[in-house]
This record gives structure tokens, sequence and C-alpha cells, in this order.
């Protein structure tokens, strides 16, 4: 049987009954748009951060985008951002017509923190820390250089719901956390959603308000915003999801620990936590100089893998006008051509994971 490099259905079979009860409670209740769900959630995802506020989302490319357009980063300035990054974070700082200035990832593929304060310039007005893959930044030095230029730090949480740095929970370091429940993501929605947390009252109701059309109150509208609303379905589902989240990192965490101890194969690099971190593996990301051929081997013995991402965001069609070109970022480069996602997902059988441990130990690059 074919391994899937993710299984969303596995995971939903999990707790299927609840899913649907909460689906047809929500369907029967008649309120479909910022009600008790939303509110409900809002106010359990802060808890589980640990942040004072939550304000939900219709995405997670949205909550960057908002978070940006409301700390008024727009033209003319400088945001940081790692050069191995996913799209959308880059399109988050660049849609109001910020500039993203990338700085390489380190051993742990999250963004180097030591080289960050070289790319400052007069115009950098934000840090955007991606933690990437299930692992945190190195916040404690990103707030210390925040702290001395006077940036703003919004953090991508995208990928890693509850996991922390040195005990404190991702995306309660810096001004807003944004995240993305897109299904994939570690509490992922049963379509698309997202939200940003934050401790500052005044950008939390800010926010509230530019998600439904800049009005607070029906037909007054304070600034011309957006419809980026959660809805009550997704809402309720995730609610749902938020009481298994802890036993779902816990149990790839698991799989993790296999991988780390029983893959064996001089060819492989394996992920690297970096000392203060913890990982809730949104991704399991192996190194590998014969990516390509490696990642062809397991397809042929029905094992599915992705890349994460083979395009870095710098050599994109899409910022084609940045006229950065190849060789300008050599380690996010080198990353590009050598990463490979492992399947990794709740519901993951011993079996399965045995194949992936025992199919990668026996690759042999071709001419070694
Ligand atoms: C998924 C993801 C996003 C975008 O989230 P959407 O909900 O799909 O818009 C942004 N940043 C990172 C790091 C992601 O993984």
């Amino acid at each position: 049987m074919f391994i899937m490099p993710n299984n969303l259905g596995r995971q939903y079979s999990l707790n299927a009954a609840e899913y649907e009860q909460k689906a047809v409670e929500v369907l029967r209740s008649g309120w479909y748009i910022l009600g008790n769900e939303v509110k409900s959630f809002e106010q359990e995802w802060a808890e589980y951060v640990g942040a004072k506020y939550c304000v939900g989302l219709a995405s997670g490319l949205d909550a960057l985008k908002i978070s940006f357009e409301l700390l008024g980063i727009g033209e003319g300035d400088e945001v940081i951002v790692c050069g191995n990054a996913y799209i959308a974070c880059v399109m988050g700082i660049t849609v109001k017509g910020a500039t993203p200035v990338f700085v390489e990832p380190d051993q742990y593929d999250n963004i180097d923190a030591d080289q960050i304060e070289a790319h400052i310039t007069p115009n950098t007005k934000a840090i955007l820390a991606v933690h990437l893959y299930g692992q945190a930044c190195d916040m404690t030095k990103i707030m210390a250089i925040a702290k001395k230029y006077g940036l703003r730090v919004v953090e991508d949480c995208a990928q890693s719901h509850g996991n922390h740095w040195q005990g404190k929970t991702v995306g309660t370091f810096g001004d807003i956390g944004c995240f993305s429940f897109y299904p994939s993501k570690g509490c992922g929605a049963f379509g698309d959603a997202g939200c940003i947390v934050t401790d500052n009252e005044e950008l939390a109701q800010k926010f509230r308000i530019f998600r439904n059309y800049g009005s607070e109150k029906r037909y007054h509208n304070q600034m011309i915003g957006s419809n980026s609303r959660l809805d009550e379905l997704q809402a309720g589902l995730l609610r749902v999801k938020l009481k298994h989240l802890d036993d779902f990192n816990e149990e790839r965490c698991r799989i993790a620990d296999r991988y780390l101890n029983e893959i064996k194969n001089p060819a492989v690099r394996l992920p690297q936590i970096r000392p203060g971190a913890d990982s809730t593996w949104h991704q399991f990301v192996i190194h590998c100089d014969h990516r390509d051929a490696l990642q062809k081997y397991l397809e042929a013995n029905e094992i599915g893998t992705l890349i994460h991402y083979p395009i870095p965001p710098h050599l994109s069609e899409a910022y084609a006008y940045l006229g950065k070109k190849p060789g300008d970022y050599p380690v996010t480069e080198r990353y590009a051509a050598e990463v490979l996602s492992l399947p990794m997902y709740n519901g993951m059988t011993k079996e399965e994971q045995d194949r992936v441990i025992d199919c990668i130990n026996r690759f042999r690059p071709e001419g070694e």
C-alpha cells in the first residue's frame, strides 16, 4: 500500500464522531458567521498559546497581510525574512508594497539570527520570524535585535502550533503571532482558516474591525477593511481539534523519535533541533545530496514524500521584480535542492513507520 506523505483522513478517523457531532450542531444552529463558536475558539486558542487576545481570520496569508497593513508597513519599508520561507510568508510582506530582505537559514532550517544585523538598513521596519517545519526560531536573539533597532516582530507560526522556545509558546514573543489552520497544519481546519494572537488590546480590536469590512457596528465603517472572517463551522471544528492537539503533537514526536533513532544512512542528514527549541514535527525534513534520486527510489517503493520547498521565493517567477539571481543565497538554494519531507501524520501505523525507515536505510546513491 502506498504511504502518503500526509494522510488527513487518518487523523480525522481518530475522532470522526466528535467532528461530525459538532458539524451537525453548528449547521442546525442557524448561525454561521461571527458567533459563539468563533468567540469560544478565540478564547481557547489565546489560552492555549498563552496570549491575551486571538482574532480568527480567513487564512494564514490574511493573518500576515493584515498584520503588516495594521502595523503600517508598506511601500519603501523592508522586512527581514528567512530565504527558505514558504512563499506565503513573502507574499504577506509584499502585498502592501514592502520589500522582503532575505537572510540565509542555519543548520536548523530556520533564519540564522546571527546574520540579521548585517541586513538592517534605515528602511528596516520588522522581522518576520517564520518557525519553519514545526521548530522555533532563536527568539532570544531575534527579540534582542528588534529591541536594539526598534523593529516590529511578527511571528509566522503556521507550521508551529504549540511548540516552544525556552518553554514559552511561539506566537507570544513578537507584536503579533500569525497562524494558519489550513487542513495540513498542526491544528488543521476542514477548509481555510487562520488567526492572529497578540497581547496588544488596541491592535486586537483593529484586527476585529478590519476583518469585517472595517466595521464594528453594522454599516458604520471606520476603515477600508476586508472580508477575512473565520466562520462558525470551522471554528467549531477547530475547537474539537484543539482538544486533541497536544496528543497529536506527542504522537508526531514519537514518530520523529523513531526516525531520528532508527534512520541510519550516511547519505541522509537528519533534522537537528536548536538547543532551547522543541519541535511539533509539522514536517520531518531530511537533507540529502542525492535528494531527487532518493525521492524517486522511495516513490518506486510506494513511499510518498514532498519537498518544502523546491523553489526559494527569491527565484520564483512572482518575485522576478526583485532582480535576484541563482547564487545570491547559496545556503537557501542548496537547501532547496537537498530537503525532503518524509511521511509524517497522526494515525501512522508502526508498520508504515517501519517501511519508511527500512527503505531509507537500504538506499544507496548511484556510484557510491
Ligand atoms: C501554510 C502557511 C502559510 C499560509 O497559510 P494559508 O492559511 O494557507 O494562507 C503561511 N506561512 C507558512 C509558514 C505556512 O506554512
